[in-house]
């Protein structure tokens, strides 16, 4: 199952993407529960816009060097435990949104993730129990600022700017993350492509170890890292994020200073 999040205009809606068209659902299926409301849209409207499939009420919790050949493209040792960092949800963007590059920086870097979305209020959650508390998985671009990075102790600045956070084009619950292709190509060429099985830390180990630290909330989203190949985005440039068994997320990319 994939659920999307739309609009044609109006308010932001919840569907199930059924083929070509769009089921639309009764309310926000991460808050409540839903049911099809009937009406069917199709995905070819000219007015349709696919939307990020959350904004987190609370936080995207960011994970540093979970991948050891993008650890070691950076000059970094592989985390002993791993490495949180947040990003605000207005950092977060949806599909064909563009990643709008900040004034300050000279070296923006695409960094295609598997995301996950948490479903269910969790505090201290074991790994063996934690796959229970997901909703379900999307993908997300977890653009960087990699000059402020280098420059700055905290990645605040460097990861949490606006439009940092595309998310997309849908999430699909149940989906069984442990061994998944993740690839980024800009402007149709491949820059990065791993898999989810050569991550330091699992999903379940991520979603307990957060879990050890915050309150996780319905819609708070864990980014897992990126393999290796990231590099930067320009003016002009289309990114697109594909993670296996998902689909692929797309932004063009602009400069406006
Ligand atoms: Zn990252």
């Amino acid at each position: 199952m994939r659920i999307a999040r739309f609009t044609t205009g109006g308010d932001p809606r919840y569907a199930i993407v059924d083929g070509g068209e769009l089921a639309v659902l009764t309310g926000d299926p991460l808050y409540m529960s839903v049911q099809p409301t009937g009406e069917q849209v199709s995905l070819d409207r000219d007015d349709l816009r696919l939307l990020a499939p959350v904004i987190p009420r609370s936080k995207v919790i960011g994970v540093g060097r979970n991948y050891a050949d993008h650890a070691k493209e950076m000059g970094n040792e592989t985390p002993v435990v791993p490495m949180l960092f947040l990003k605000p949800n207005t950092a977060v963007i949806g599909p064909d949104d563009p990643i709008v590059l900040p004034s300050w920086s000279a070296e923006v870097h695409h960094e295609a993730e598997l995301a996950v979305v948490i479903g269910k209020v969790t505090k201290s959650v074991s790994a063996e129990r934690a796959l229970e508390r997901v909703f379900g998985f999307t993908v997300a671009n977890d653009v960087t600022a990699r000059d402020i990075q280098r420059a700055e102790q905290q990645w605040t600045r460097a990861k949490g700017f606006d439009g940092s956070c595309p998310l997309g084009p849908w999430i699909v619950p149940g989906l069984d993350a442990e061994d998944l292709q993740v690839s980024a190509r800009v402007n149709g060429q491949v820059r990065q492509d791993g898999r989810t099985s050569d991550m330091l830390f699992d999903v379940a180990t991520l979603v307990a170890f957060a879990s050890e630290v915050f309150t996780l909330l319905p819609g708070d989203v864990i980014l897992t890292g990126t393999p290796a190949g990231v590099g930067p985005i320009v003016h002009g440039d289309v990114v697109e994020c594909e993670v296996e068994g998902i689909g692929v997320l797309r932004n063009p990319v602009v400069r406006r200073d």
